[in-house]
């Protein structure tokens, strides 16, 4: 297996990054906000993120898989949870990729049985091809064809996440 091109420069990247931000500022004026982040594919991106939010915030994080190497399990099993107690409190779910949905689907699903005042999901990959369930997704970055791609948090077998960039990682040939 290589690394192939990048799909996304580092540059790319933090431009969609603060693009995303100054939405998030933008809607949600005058709030507070509860950023969660999914762990551990989102947590460059979680970083970058609240790095340019203004408003108000607190951090949180939720440890969850259903990945094993390029495959989806399809189970959805949670290592660590939320610390905050997020009734009443604007949410907001911060994710790497949305490929089938069901990771996101079902964070969501635990989250509303908690009484959030909202909850809004901000993911910078979609992988829309692929979708099983449906999820709202509030802050998109890019859309991205069914490849399994690597990089800035997204790992194979827990390597890769360092890299500043995104890229495919493809079955050498
Ligand atoms: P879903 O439940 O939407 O199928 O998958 C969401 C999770 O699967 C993501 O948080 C991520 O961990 C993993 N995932 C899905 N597609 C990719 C991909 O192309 N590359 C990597 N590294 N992980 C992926």
């Amino acid at each position: 297996m290589v690394v192939g091109k990048p799909l996304f420069s580092a540059e790319e990247i933090q431009k969609k990054v603060q693009e995303l931000a100054e939405q998030i500022n933008s809607d949600y004026r005058g709030a507070e906000l509860v950023a969660v982040g999914i762990l551990k594919g989102a947590f460059m991106f979680f970083s970058d993120l609240v790095k340019h939010i203004k408003i108000p915030l607190t951090i949180d994080f939720i440890v969850a898989s259903s990945y094993i190497k390029t495959d989806t399990t399809g189970e959805v099993k949670i290592y660590y949870d939320l610390r905050e107690d997020i009734t009443n409190k604007d949410v907001l779910l911060v994710e790497d990729i949305i490929d089938t949905g069901i990771t996101m689907n079902f964070l969501r699903e635990r989250l509303l049985s908690r009484a959030p005042r909202s909850l809004r999901i901000c993911a910078l990959l979609d992988k829309k091809e692929r979708r099983v369930v449906d999820v709202p997704i509030d802050y998109k970055g890019f859309e991205i064809p069914n490849e399994y791609v690597v990089g800035y948090g997204l790992d194979y077998d827990d390597q890769y996440r360092n890299l500043p960039y995104i890229a495919v990682f493809k079955k050498k040939v």
